[in-house]
């Protein structure tokens, strides 16, 4: 007898069909499975046979042969375990009056028969409704994701025994997933910009750099609000789209984090890896590759602190994803796509010991601050559009409460600016300041004569490279943008520099 039964592989994001074969005839006992499979699925053929046997369906002295198909898809991740049991029991004559051919199916067996959640269901199950499937079997513990597509019935298994009672219609009892139940309720209370104490600059800048998508730098003695700044951002980031909410989840499914986050995610990331992360933590990868911390922090925040503690080669890998807003990972069977488009806020002492320019505290010798900032290269500090120095609190600022905007006033501002943007570049394929490419500059960031002359000496005494040079006339449109002035005037360009003189201090003292 044969069967066929519907499931998926994920490739970078998105799920990719694929079937299960089962074919059992009389000859030699032998349990065979091919189709370009990954040695842990070759491995499959163990598990199921064992946890068929423990769910009390032991296999025949036959010849059974499953196949994976397409054949020319590299089947990788242990999903396949379920959907292969399934077709091999109905191959077998076991699932009578079953019609496998409705169902998509996915899972990881152990060896007792329970099912064991996998990465990227959510795809998966948006994948196969497209199909026309609109019944899934899944794991229980990936089940909440799977509901989030609309119009499809889901089943959340434990076990082998669930599902056949499901496919054969029989009475079945869905259990809660045993988490479930007290979580999902009230949202937290996300940092908020009010909490902050002083620092009118640096939030100013933050505002400046959500506004049109900046990347930014804040440097700083230790203790002077840094991160408690950087974990603000995403409180003053405009709302996630419908579309964005599920691209999110659907990155977060495929890292098997879906979990942790409780449902749709609705709330933009704020990543933090250590400096210790390793270039595949970052950018993403594995044998079966799954996103990166820059992909998690997609539409969101990725923050590193303390910069340039961060390995060289770490923060090479950044450049190519902050330019094409995603990451491309290349292997022997294929080339994997995953969205990357973050903004970059990173953090810094300004020497080793963390008190320069405060001669009077800062142990660092001329040698060893040079030694310290220089970690961080001439090509990624281009890539900052806005750099700003976070002071020390000074001493009447310790004992006042939080005495700024509230993060929602600051973002309505945002919104309006991103507003304007969206309007200006609409029929473009960018949608923010920052975005706008080399070759659009001088239609989007217009100068006069007097302006020009003005730019012209600040390039030459910043020593400014082409691409800070478009950095700061980017910047200069945001400020604009936030006036609601078409034009740029004076004093945005003035404001701009200032967010471009810090690398002339730090990184140029002669
Ligand atoms: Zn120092």
């Amino acid at each position: 007898m044969y069967s066929i039964v519907s499931t998926a592989i994920i490739q970078g994001i998105k799920a990719v069909p694929v079937s299960v074969e089962a074919d059992v005839s009389s000859g030699m006992p032998v349990f065979e499975m091919v189709g370009f499979l990954a040695s842990e699925v070759k491995e499959a053929k163990e598990r199921v046979r064992t946890a068929l046997r423990n769910s009390g369906f032991g296999l025949p002295a036959k010849r059974i042969t499953v196949n994976l198909a397409p054949a020319d898809i590299r089947k990788s991740g242990s999903g396949f375990d379920l959907p292969v049991a399934v077709a091999v029991l109905g191959a077998l004559g076991c699932l009578e009056g079953a019609e496998l051919s409705g169902f998509f199916i996915a899972g990881e067996v152990g060896l007792n028969g329970k099912v064991q959640p996998v990465r990227g269901v959510l795809p998966m199950v948006s994948g196969a409704k497209e199909r026309g499937i609109s019944r899934c079997i899944v794991p229980l513990a990936n089940r909440s994701e799977a509901q989030l597509v609309t119009g499809v019935q889901v089943y959340g298994v434990e076990s082998i025994c669930d599902a056949v009672q499901i496919l054969r219609g029989e009475h079945w009892e869905e259990k809660q997933p045993a988490e479930s139940s007290d979580r999902n309720t009230g949202e937290a209370r996300q940092p908020d910009f009010a909490d902050i104490r002083g620092q009118y600059l640096v939030k100013r800048a933050c505002e400046v750099a959500v506004s049109g998508r900046h990347n930014l730098l804040m440097i700083g003695q230790p203790g002077a609000g840094k991160t408690m700044l950087a974990m603000r951002i995403p409180s003053i980031l405009p709302p996630l789209t419908e579309s964005e909410q599920m691209e999110l989840s659907e990155i977060y499914s495929v890292s098997g984090l879906f979990a942790e986050r409780e449902g749709l995610m609705r709330v933009r990331p704020f990543r933090a890896p250590h400096h210790t992360v390793t270039v595949q933590g970052l950018t993403g990868g594995g044998a079966v590759p799954r996103p990166g911390e820059i992909s998690l922090a997609h539409k969101g925040v990725l923050f590193l602190d303390e910069l340039p503690e961060f390995l060289g080669q770490t923060l090479e890998v950044l450049r190519q994803p902050l330019e094409e807003r995603c990451v491309r990972l290349v292997r022997a069977y294929g080339s994997f796509e995953f969205p990357a488009d973050f903004m970059l806020v990173a953090a810094m002492n300004p020497c080793k010991c963390g008190y320069y320019p405060d001669m009077q505290r800062c142990r660092c010798s001329q040698s060893a601050i040079e030694r310290y900032v220089g970690r961080i290269s001439r090509p990624l500090l281009d890539r900052v559009d806005i750099c700003v120095e976070a002071p020390p609190l000074a001493f009447d600022e310790l004992n006042r409460a939080g005495d700024g905007e509230t993060s929602e006033q600051i973002r309505a501002r945002v919104m309006e600016a991103w507003r304007i943007q969206k309007e200006r570049y609409r029929g473009e394929n960018f949608s923010h300041n920052s975005q706008i490419p080399a070759e659009s500059i001088r239609r989007y960031c217009a100068l006069d004569a007097e302006q020009e002359r003005y730019m012209e000496e600040i390039y030459r005494r910043l020593e400014l490279t082409a691409r800070s040079y478009h950095k700061l006339l980017k910047v200069a449109r945001t400020l604009a943008d936030m006036e609601q002035s078409e034009r740029i005037l004076m004093r945005h360009l003035t404001e701009a520099v200032c967010y471009r003189s810090l690398d002339k201090k730090f990184w140029e003292r002669g």
